[in-house]
């Protein structure tokens, strides 16, 4: 079964933003078979290597993490596409002015791996997802959470056209000052020191989907409220005017001059 094709059945989750147009089967490959396989990618970019490609989908993970912690989202900006990245920020920034969602999300650890990888439309299309973990499960008795809250998982789908090829080294960043692969997700080039941070191979995320607690039921809760203010706001209109029956009356033309 695709993962979070069916919302009733299994934990409740936050999805931001969707695959890029014309790369909907493709992704839905990748989802629907969530074993890793990364040969149709390899096929199209020779030089792509799943494991650097996750120790850097890692890095860009880990600017989430910081972010609930510092609470500046910039670092986070470039590895996402825009619409996604203003909705992501938006939700944790307000989920982390809370004092239980942020020491939740700063006590947790998180295991990454690789969904899946292919090309298809266009596009590469790659799936990195992360298992997390709050070891301390006192955390979860102190905000009044079932134990088993204490676990989700977070999917990305990084996605960047076709016309983009990972370099012979593999690396997925290039410094563009010295040219040297950035495999480590520092933000600086090892070699000359130059800020790599906004480097991003031409990967981005497109799509964010997390079942972390505190972002899935708010947003549960939020798309309730929305429902029920859209009632009060039907109540509150009055009624449309009726069409009249009839004939529809017109003034009649004033006679052309003469
Ligand atoms: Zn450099």
């Amino acid at each position: 079964m695709r993962w979070g094709k069916d919302k009733r059945q299994g934990p409740a989750s936050l999805v931001i933003g969707a695959p890029v147009a014309g790369t909907e089967g493709a992704v839905a490959e990748i989802d629907d078979r969530d074993d890793g396989a990364w040969s149709g990618l390899a096929a199209a970019d020779s030089a792509f290597d799943a494991a650097t490609f996750l120790g850097w989908a890692r890095g860009a993970y880990d600017r989430s993490g910081a972010l609930w912690a510092s609470r500046d989202a910039e670092p986070l900006r470039p590895v996402m596409e825009a619409s996604v990245f203003d909705r992501y920020a938006q939700e944790v920034l307000s989920a982390s002015s809370l004092p239980g969602p942020r020491s939740f999300a700063m006590a947790a650890t998180a295991t990454a791996r690789l969904g899946g990888a292919n090309a298809g439309g266009a596009h590469h299309n790659a799936v990195a997802v992360f298992d997390a973990t709050v070891a301390d499960a006192s955390l979860c008795s102190t905000w009044g959470l079932p134990a088993d809250q204490a676990r989700w998982v977070d999917r990305w789908l990084f996605q960047r056209p076709t016309s983009c090829s990972t370099p012979v080294s593999g690396a997925v960043v290039v410094c563009p000052e010295c040219g040297a692969p950035a495999t480590d997700g520092s933000p600086r080039c090892r070699y000359c020191g130059a800020d790599v941070s906004a480097q991003t191979g031409g990967w981005l995320v497109t799509r964010v989907e997390t079942t972390m607690p505190w972002l899935a039921v708010a947003e549960d809760r939020l798309a309730a409220l929305r429902e029920r203010m859209a009632d009060k706001m039907a109540e509150k209109l009055p009624p449309l005017p009726t069409r009249p029956s009839g004939p529809v009356l017109q003034p009649p033309r004033a006679a052309p001059p003469a």
